[in-house]
């Protein structure tokens, strides 16, 4: 079975060019691990790399006995997430 990844939920933004913070349903990460959300406001193009924000999630169930001790990983993003100038890296 394929591993799916979890949807993302919708998240809150900080434009690195206009500075102002938007919410944006991200569609999908790309395989260079970054987010695309261009800014509504400047239209500024926009990338959030989620590699720091990406943690592995072990056992979940960890105090009740060893049952279901699934790897997964989870995005633990802060409540505005600050974005990045594509053209810089
Ligand atoms: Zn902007």
């Amino acid at each position: 079975m394929a591993k799916k990844e979890k949807k993302l939920p919708r998240l809150k933004f900080k434009c690195w060019n206009c500075e102002r913070t938007y919410t944006l349903l991200p569609s999908e990460i790309t395989e260079e691990q970054k987010l695309i959300v261009p800014c509504p406001y400047c239209d500024a193009e926009a990338v959030v790399k989620v590699e720091p924000f990406k943690k592995r999630v072990m056992s979940v169930a960890r105090r009740r006995d060893e049952e279901g001790s699934a790897i997964g990983f989870e995005y633990d993003f802060p409540e505005v997430i600050p974005t990045e100038n594509p053209g810089q890296s």
